[in-house]
């Protein structure tokens, strides 16, 4: 309905429980107690704001078997991933405060003569975050933890059908001693969302989820004047050239493309195989794909969940209804599974072309969709056929000539052997439709302050 936020476990469909939308007049209160806790937080020494992180990374440890379960019952990843999902946020929290504090120093800068000049990183005021659902904690810490540190308040909009999540997180900061209403959740629909944007207690935005809301968002935050950050999610190409070791890109193919049941910005989308390569790299690559065990995700033996609502997987299986029928190939899976739950059978898909839904479009579900390149060339040429430019990969036993094609990738992050994942020390973000701006490291903890330039004559 259109007042109530629904969490409902996409394993077997019951209803978890659900959200009253706040009141005007308790979003009115929400924005004034954050305004409040965010002069508070501005004002406590960067020493006192480490030791509150310090906090919250002992307490999300401490609370890891019900903050992972409450993961794993929202949104339907598996346990053993929605554990790694909790440290990862734990160990983000740590790298912040060991670095944060370095990089929000201030920074002296040379000039002639005598004067004294620096810049300061002053905190801007409370930061809005929209977030989506695929990683309920890590979404959120990723924008919180750089966003914080230099002093800034943050309200969560997280997605509806992850309340509790959100919920559990307000909590632990609560727990870890961070002013109270400083990191607050406001559960809205998107007109409030839009007033919100527009109120003068919030400074900036920061979205990550589908091209559409990042549009009507960014246009909101432009017509206020207000800083955006968008992280929309990409389409990002998996290339394996002809000289690349095929066993290790095969493993890391299925799971870069299968991790979280497909439900990830970063994962491989499009598999750009090499003309030489490309019947011996679909055969062992469908062969792994036969081998997950799509079933309950509490069960350690299901390698993949359920897809987290229903409507999306109605989405990615019509995105691959449309690739078949543009002439594509359904070379496994390609339906929904029997039975309760939004499960979808891990599917690969063949001959796809640009032109295609499966090329053109995100696959936000457990489809990967191949395309053969008649060379190098020919592979940089599709990977950058693409609205989007998130992440990619690169597979080839020359990582000299690796690096040189990946200043020609039209991405926000390369990946050489290996697959893109957020780590606390590199910036994560895109170019074209994928967004702008950058989260994590040193751009992460600046993205969100005022760069204040202060001379003495
Ligand atoms: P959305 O982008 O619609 O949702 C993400 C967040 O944005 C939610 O909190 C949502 O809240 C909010 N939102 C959406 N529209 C607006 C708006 N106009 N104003 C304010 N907030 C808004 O994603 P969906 O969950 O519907 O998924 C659709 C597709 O988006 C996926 O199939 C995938 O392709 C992509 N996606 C990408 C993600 C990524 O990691 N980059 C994450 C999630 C989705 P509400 O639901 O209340 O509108």
């Amino acid at each position: 309905t259109n007042n109530v936020a629904v969490s409902r476990n996409p394993a077997n469909g019951e209803l978890i429980a659900t959200y009253a939308y706040q009141t005007p007049s308790e979003v009115e209160r929400l924005l004034d107690a954050n305004s409040a806790a965010f002069r508070l937080w501005r004002a406590t020494p960067m020493r006192e704001r480490v030791a509150a992180y310090r906090r919250l990374s002992a307490t999300l440890r401490d609370r890891s078997d019900t903050l992972a379960a409450l993961i794993t019952a929202e949104m339907g990843k598996t346990i053993k991933a929605a554990r790694a999902e909790v440290e990862k946020c734990a160990a983000t929290i740590d790298w912040i405060a060991d670095n944060g504090p370095a990089i929000l120093a201030d920074e002296p800068v040379s000039v002639d003569g005598d004067d004294q000049v620096h810049v300061s990183y002053l905190p801007i005021g409370t930061v809005l975050a929209v977030m989506p659902w695929n990683f309920p904690l890590w979404q959120v810490v990723r924008a919180s933890g750089p966003i914080m540190l230099s002093g800034n308040g943050f309200l969560l909009k997280h997605a509806p059908n992850v309340m509790g999540s959100a919920y559990a997180l307000q909590e632990a900061y609560e727990a870890a001693g961070f002013p109270k209403g400083l990191f607050a959740n406001l559960i809205a629909d998107n007109d409030t969302v839009a007033r919100t944007i527009e109120d003068p207690r919030v400074a900036a935005v920061t979205l990550t989820g589908s091209m559409r809301a990042g549009s009507a968002v960014a246009a909101t935050a432009g017509k206020a004047l207000k800083k955006s950050l968008l992280e929309l999610g990409g389409a990002d190409a998996f290339i394996v050239l002809a000289d690349a070791n095929i066993d290790l890109a095969v493993k890391a193919g299925v799971e870069a493309r299968f991790q979280n049941a497909g439900q990830v910005c970063l994962a491989a989308k499009r598999f750009i195989l090499e003309q030489p390569i490309a019947e011996e790299f679909t055969r062992k690559f469908v062969a792994a794909v036969q081998q997950m065990t799509a079933g309950d995700p509490l069960d350690p033996a299901s390698t993949i969940g359920p897809m987290a609502r229903g409507d999306l997987r109605d989405e990615l299986h019509q995105q691959v209804e449309r690739t078949i029928a543009a002439g594509a190939t359904l070379v496994v899976g390609g339906r929904k599974l029997d039975g309760p739950g939004n499960y979808y059978a891990p599917t690969v898909l063949t001959n796809v072309q640009p032109g295609m839904a499966a090329f053109d479009e995100e696959t936000f579900g457990p489809v990967a969709a191949i395309t053969v390149a008649d060379n190098a060339e020919h592979a940089i040429l599709l990977a950058n056929t693409s609205d989007y430019g998130l992440g990619g990969s690169l597979w080839t036993s020359d990582i000299a000539r690796a690096q040189r094609i990946a200043r020609r990738l039209e991405t926000g992050g390369v990946f050489i052997n290996g697959y893109p994942a957020s780590n606390a020390r590199i910036p994560v973000g895109g170019v074209k439709k994928s967004g702008y701006g950058r989260e994590l490291s040193h751009f992460g903890l600046r993205e969100f302050t005022n760069a204040q330039a202060v001379w003495a004559k």
